[in-house]
């Protein structure tokens, strides 16, 4: 019997009340705050109501030519539509990957209209921006619990001059902002941390711990060479985000390609079984991440609210003098620091000073807002009572993220093996096994191997399949593809189409969701049909 990509019946997931509080909290509570102080303009714009939604999203960034959209189509094992892989940075564009009932492409003005997306307010970017945005639907069943963000590649040396037509660095934050994970590549093999990088750094700032750093490709840089960079990058992340936390870089090769040098192949599989595992949890913390997401950006409120109402109250003494308010700007420092004493606040959340004072120059300090002590309780109210009593609401009941690459590797290439669903395949049509015409080939391999009662353990089989030097999560999918009876062994059939397989992977061809009739075994068929 054969495992079968189900045809999805599509039932929306419920979405728990947690979602609801934490909306209607913001609206009443902290919106009122942000509009009175204006913290759209100087930190983040207001949340719309289709930001509160459980799916979590995923933002992949990375160096020109790292691999992202290679690594997010390794994930979902299944291409993006109308995707562009390859070198033409001017036509790269920022591609939201999501759920859809059939593959297709939206232009980013059609989904400022969709109130089931979450990217209405991504308008305010401009037409500039817009342009360069699509949506990309897949029915993958890995898009059924998360969402993912494909962004165009960070340019290095004299390419950063392209001017992109938009803010790039605020759009990066808007998405950060809204990201549960961040997945941020490196090509092992063109390691470069450009000016361009290290603003997109910057716009990550405060978002640190939702940072992961894949140094990709590794399998190109010799073992010895490959420490080097490791640490290189180290000690560049280390500069540019100026944060002494120590982030995890995960080394590897995200793409189902056989790997270039297969010393490190292990070291590779438990470096992606680590960094899947958290792609798979993400739903099940996506509530209790929302929270905290929301108790920071109230606080920021807050520090901001302080901030504008302290600068009033220096002010009235200076208005109309121009060279005065830029003294009261210069002075801006001191004032923080103050703020920062007479408050407790800790030092991330004061905001740059350089970037503060150059905000400010620019408006007109005259109708600065004071201090409101009705949105100022608010916004206690909010940090001590009301979203500390929403932890009872925050059960870890979401279901795991399915499907892809994120399935555990089954048979030999599994850590942890894990039960398959079962279902009933279609009406076998008796065509030909396309596999026959190289099978002769694959039993001299099959009988060399000296199978035992005519099978082959998953051992032996593993042994073969890994001199491929695919990417061991590319040979489980194979081998659960072969073991068509999943005994845990290969007999000659499977083992034929097995190798099979593999031919076609290493020539770049796709692995099917399923086995299709025209792959599955003669004898397969026949057994099928008995179970039926
Ligand atoms: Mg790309
Ligand atoms: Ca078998």
């Amino acid at each position: 019997m054969l495992r079968r990509f189900r045809g999805r019946r599509s039932v929306p997931r419920p979405v728990p009340a947690v979602w609801d509080s934490l909306r209607s909290l913001y609206r009443s509570k902290l919106l009122p705050a942000e509009r009175f102080y204006d913290f759209g303009s100087f930190h983040s714009p207001p949340l719309h109501d289709s930001d509160f939604h459980p799916k979590p999203l995923v933002l992949v960034l990375g160096q020109y030519s790292s691999g992202k959209t290679s690594f997010i189509q390794y994930l979902l094992e299944q291409q993006i539509p109308g995707s562009r892989v390859g070198p033409e940075p001017s036509t790269e564009r920022f591609v939201a990957v999501v759920h859809g009932e059939s593959e297709g492409i939206i232009p980013g003005n059609a989904l400022l209209a969709d109130p089931e997306k979450p990217f209405r307010n991504l308008e305010r970017f401009g037409n500039g921006f817009l342009n360069r945005f699509v949506c990309a639907t897949l029915n993958n069943p890995v898009l059924e619990s998360i969402s993912l963000i494909d962004t165009p590649g960070i340019l290095a040396g004299a390419k950063q001059r392209v001017c992109r037509g938009y803010d790039f660095p605020a759009v990066l934050r808007w998405f950060a902002e809204r990201s549960d994970l961040v997945i941020l590549l490196f090509d092992a093999h063109h390691l470069e941390i450009s000016s361009e990088f290290s603003a997109a750094l910057a716009a990550l700032r405060g978002h640190e711990e939702k940072l992961r750093v894949v140094l990709n490709k590794a399998d190109a840089v010799a073992p010895q060479r490959l420490l080097r960079v490791y640490g290189a990058l180290m000690w560049a992340l280390g500069r540019a985000l100026g944060s002494p936390e120590v982030l995890r870089v995960f080394l590897g090769s995200f793409w189902a390609r056989p790997l270039r040098d297969a010393e490190h192949r292990r070291l590779f599989q438990r470096e992606e079984r680590d960094l899947f595992r958290e792609i798979r949890a993400l739903p099940r913390n996506a509530a209790t991440r929302r929270v905290g997401d929301l108790v920071k950006r109230a606080r920021l409120v807050k520090v901001h609210a302080l901030i504008l109402s302290r600068l009033r109250r220096e002010l009235p003494a200076l208005l109309g003098s121009r060279g005065r308010r830029k003294r009261l700007i210069q002075r801006l420092p001191e004032l923080l620091a103050q703020i920062q004493s007479e408050h407790q606040i800790p030092a991330e959340e004061i905001p740059d000073c350089a970037r503060l004072q150059e905000q400010l120059l620019a408006r007109d300090l005259s109708n600065l807002p004071g201090p409101k002590r009705r949105l100022l309780e608010g916004l206690d109210e909010l940090l001590n009572r009301d979203l500390p009593a929403l932890t009872p609401l925050l059960h870890p009941t979401t279901p795991p993220v399915r499907g892809g690459a994120l399935d555990p590797s089954p048979g030999p290439f599994g850590a942890d093996s894990e039960e398959e669903e079962e279902d009933e395949d279609d009406e076998d049509d008796g065509e030909e096994w396309v596999v026959m015409k190289d099978k002769a080939k694959y039993d001299e391999i099959f009988y060399g191997l000296a199978p035992n009662n005519g099978k082959l353990s998953g051992l032996r089989a593993k042994g073969w399949m890994v001199s491929s030097k695919l990417p061991s999560s590319v040979l489980g999918r194979i081998w659960k593809l072969s073991d068509v009876d999943r005994d845990g062994m290969l007999d000659h059939e499977e083992f034929a189409l097995a190798g099979h397989l593999i031919g076609a992977k290493l020539e770049g061809r796709g692995l099917p969701e399923d086995l299709p009739p025209r792959l599955v075994p003669p004898s397969k068929r026949r057994q099928k049909g008995s179970v039926e």
